[in-house]
């Protein structure tokens, strides 16, 4: 609520949620300032743009990192998490059609199964990384994850 009441409060969706969700994600650092444009666009909300820089420290927002928990006791390999991964998809074909896919791995790869364990390969390609933050809501890998294994954190 602390940050909610310095958003604009119009609930117009252009980050793609309402004020209340993206003050939660905020809070979360899954967003960051500048993805509510109206508030750093339109001269009648500087006040509150100035306060909510002020309230988090930061002209970004919480900076909080990405990480993808695989927890091994719980994961049995089925290798869901392969074939669903749209980046894997991309840049893997065989993995379209729930192959494994080639080796040697492509350099984005972000999941193999290993010794009937799931691996993180190469975090750094994930959607929600991606520049344009076009795919920040990616959570694929979680939610088709059949042991739910997987956990999307930031932290
Ligand atoms: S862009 Fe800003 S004003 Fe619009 S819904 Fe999102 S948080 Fe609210
Ligand atoms: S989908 Fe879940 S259980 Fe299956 S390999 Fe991936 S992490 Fe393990
Ligand atoms: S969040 Fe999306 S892109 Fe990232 S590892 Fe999971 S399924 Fe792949």
């Amino acid at each position: 609520m602390e940050l909610y009441k310095f958003l604009p409060q119009t609930n117009c969706k252009k980050c793609g949620k309402t004020c209340m969700a993206f003050a939660l994600e905020l809070l979360q650092g899954k967003v960051k300032i500048s993805d509510c444009t109206p508030l750093i666009e339109e001269t009648k909300y500087k006040e509150k743009y100035e306060a909510l820089k002020e309230l988090l420290g930061s002209e970004e927002g919480i900076e909080k990192e990405l990480h993808i928990d695989i927890d091994e006791d719980l994961c049995d390999g089925c290798g869901i998490c392969v074939t669903c991964c749209p980046v894997n998809a991309r840049y893997c074909p065989p993995t379209l059609s729930g192959k494994a896919p080639d080796v040697p791995h492509d350099k984005h790869q972000l999941f193999e199964v290993k010794d009937g364990k799931c691996v993180l390969l190469n975090l750094e390609h994930c959607r929600r990384l991606e520049a344009d933050g076009r795919e920040r809501e990616c959570h694929v890998c979680e939610i088709y994850c059949p042991r739910e294994a997987i956990k999307i954190l930031y932290i």
